[in-house]
């Protein structure tokens, strides 16, 4: 496995990390031991970076993380978030943020996390992320209950613009940088090098949209959208290779993410999503691929306060 250090921070993130989303039984319903077993499974084949959020299933996720992890956390890099803590339920007031990451703690059993994000700021205020928000963060920094503050979001504006008002120490992008999209490429890229801020790429897959497996029905991509991902697993099959591991692997292949998230629940796709480590030419394939997406590539869904 190799790893990246995350910005300016001293985390050397393994490039493939584990979102554990799908630990709240956000895709399906998932059996926690065997989630617990690809957690235990990943951390032996050199998986050391863990996503969650008290988000995730209510909590659920970031409990369930915690149980596997117990006596093995000081075997890998942990973030959780604050903020969000249902689909329409944010926070982002200092109050809430300080008791909630209390909570997260507990939940996670450990004393601190190494990374604190907030989650989907579009959700927020501009003005409130900046002046209550990530002081509040940093505030807790100073406590040790998270080695390093930094923001997630699907508005690649808003991350920027908050990127620009106050420093942070990560931004986590999500559905922007794979093989349906890639406009993080354009404009959030350039400014987290710039300020040498580390970036974390996340949903490889398209939250599904890249898997042969059922969409969840809150996803947010359009019939055509989900049709596209379709037409890109039958062209992987016709090749005889796997959609998801073609995704994930041109996605493990950019220069400056430090960690790819993939979510995953089960050893088989842990197994899988593994395989996407070994080097292979896929760039006629992914050419083919985004010939048949058309003028469906790079199409961004509205999400958060402001229709981005
Ligand atoms: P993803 O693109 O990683 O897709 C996950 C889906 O693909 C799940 O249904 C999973 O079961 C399935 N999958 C994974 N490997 C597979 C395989 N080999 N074969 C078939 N199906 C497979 O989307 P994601 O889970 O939303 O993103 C990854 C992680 O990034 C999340 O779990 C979370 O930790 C993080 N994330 C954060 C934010 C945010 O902070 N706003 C948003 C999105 C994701």
């Amino acid at each position: 496995m190799r790893h990246r250090r995350l910005g300016q921070t001293d985390l050397e993130l393994s490039i493939l990390g584990f979102g554990a989303s799908p630990l709240g039984n956000v895709f399906s319903v998932v059996d926690p031991a065997e989630s617990t077993r690809a957690v235990h499974q990943a951390i032996d084949w050199g998986i050391n970076f863990f996503d969650v959020s008290p988000y995730y299933g209510v909590t659920l996720a970031e409990q369930r993380l915690g149980m596997a992890l117990d006596g093995k956390r000081h075997e890998v890099i942990l973030t959780t978030k604050c903020g969000r803590y249902g689909a329409d339920d944010f926070d982002f007031s200092a109050r809430t943020i300080v008791a909630g990451v209390d909570a997260s703690l507990a939940r996670l059993k450990t004393d601190y996390v190494d990374l604190l994000q907030v989650h989907d700021v579009e959700f927020g205020d501009v003005e409130q992320i900046v002046t209550e928000t990530l002081p509040a963060l940093r505030g807790l920094q100073q406590l040790g209950k998270t080695r390093y503050i930094g923001i997630t979001g699907y508005s690649l504006e808003t991350l920027i613009t908050i990127a620009q008002l106050a420093p942070v120490d990560s931004i986590l992008s999500y559905c922007r940088y794979n093989l349906m999209v890639q406009d993080m490429d354009e404009i959030l890229t350039p400014l987290a090098k710039s300020k040498s801020i580390g970036l974390i790429n996340a949903s490889p897959l398209h939250m599904g949209v890249l898997s042969p497996g059922e969409i969840p029905t809150w996803h947010p991509a359009p019939p055509e959208i989900r049709a596209a991902g379709h037409r890109a697993n039958e062209i992987c099959k016709s090749h005889g290779l796997r959609l998801t591991e073609v995704a994930l692997r041109f996605c493990l292949a950019h220069s400056y993410v430090s960690s790819t998230l993939v979510g995953m629940s089960t050893v088989k796709e842990l197994e899988e999503n593994l395989r996407a480590l070994d080097p292979s030419e896929d760039a006629s394939v992914i050419q083919e691929i985004i010939t048949a997406i058309g003028s469906d590539f790079n199409y961004v869904w509205p999400s958060g306060r402001i229709d981005y």
